[in-house]
């Protein structure tokens, strides 16, 4: 696959469809035509948006194959295996910054704040999906608790 394909100015293929767990356990992590599309469209309007706000930012996962997704953990139902999500971090702005600019100024399906401690700036990242066929502008914080992950609807720290 030629991964050198651009997405958007500053975003390519490989750096949405890397993996180190797929390196690891070559697992194919090729996204098909219409994947294709939708990460062209996450990354025109949500991660080009966000690095010209921000500066550079670090795709920390994009697209999940099926078999990737299984190994990684991931939900059935992952917007991340229709090319429709990905997850990020800045390390010049605190992750909750950067989610709550996305909500103010960008079309999104869904944004997440996952895993942000409430104290580190730069603990956790944003998860962040672009659904061609329509956005629910859907604002979630995922957090870490004794008993699991818990979702909260908002913005919310602990
Ligand atoms: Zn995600």
């Amino acid at each position: 696959m030629a991964e050198r394909i651009r997405l958007s100015k500053n975003f390519s293929l490989s750096e949405m469809v890397k993996s180190s767990t797929a390196e690891r356990l070559r697992v194919d992590n090729s996204p098909s035509d219409i994947h294709l599309v939708n990460l062209t469209h996450l990354c025109i309007n949500i991660l080009q948006p966000v690095r010209e706000q921000f500066g550079v930012i670090t795709i920390n996962s994009g697209y999940r194959s099926p078999a990737l997704n299984a190994k990684v953990g991931g939900s059935k139902t992952s917007q991340h295996c229709n090319g429709q999500a990905a997850d990020f971090e800045s390390f010049s702005t605190p992750n909750p910054d950067l989610a709550k600019w996305i909500t103010k100024n960008l079309e999104f399906d869904q944004i997440i704040l996952e895993f942000y401690d409430g104290k580190d700036p730069n603990s956790g990242w944003v998860h962040c999906s672009y659904n061609l066929m329509g956005n629910r502008k859907k604002i979630l914080t995922a957090l870490k608790t004794k008993s699991g992950v818990v979702y909260k609807n908002g913005f919310v720290s602990k």
